[in-house]
């Protein structure tokens, strides 16, 4: 039976596919293309590839390719391999796609400010989702049970060991979990 959050959830949604649609009217691309340039614009270096985005968005691979090789031509993305290691390649936004991204952002949603009651609402709502169906990753490194403060002030990955910046625990990393009991 559907419940009140299956109503808000599904209008927001909604809203949120009509906006995508028209900023990339606007910007002269797809809806698919503003989804892509979004996900690179907000993941870590742990997660900017063609293998994380066609996990995030739940596209296959091939389709990923092709919007891929379309953002390049049309200068949005370069990729690089990646140096720790020959087989991966990463994906960056040039700065015509930076330019694009942020406009987009502008255009999107109403400015909440921090809104920081209906951000941990909706934190609460995909941890929820994420543990019951058991589909981790692709959180926000601040949340991630890996996640270390250490005492200087910084941050460390449990993980792969390697320090954090403070850019960096507030992006959206394939590898996320969150602590279960949280
Ligand atoms: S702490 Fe978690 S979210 Fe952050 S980089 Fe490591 S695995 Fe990714």
């Amino acid at each position: 039976m559907i419940n009140d959050i299956d109503i808000w959830l599904e209008r927001l949604t909604s809203l949120y596919r009509s906006q995508i649609r028209h900023a990339a009217n606007n910007e002269g691309i797809q809806p698919v293309h503003v989804e892509i340039l979004q996900y690179l614009s907000i993941c870590n270096r742990y997660s900017n590839t063609a293998q994380a985005l066609s996990e995030y968005l739940g596209q296959t691979k091939g389709s990923i390719s092709q919007s891929l090789k379309l953002l390049e031509k049309d200068g949005y993305i370069e990729r690089n391999q990646c140096p720790d290691d020959k087989r991966v390649t990463r994906l960056y936004l040039t700065p015509k796609a930076k330019a694009s991204v942020k406009r987009i952002a502008n255009s999107l949603m109403p400015n909440l400010g921090e809104a920081k009651e209906a951000s941990d609402a909706l934190k609460s709502l995909l941890m929820e989702w994420q543990l019951k169906n058991s589909h981790q990753g692709f959180g926000q490194c601040q949340s991630c049970r890996f996640n270390r403060s250490l005492p200087n002030g910084k941050f460390q990955c449990g993980l792969t060991g390697e320090p954090l910046t403070k850019v960096e625990v507030k992006q959206i990393c394939r590898e996320h979990e969150f602590h279960s009991q949280s």
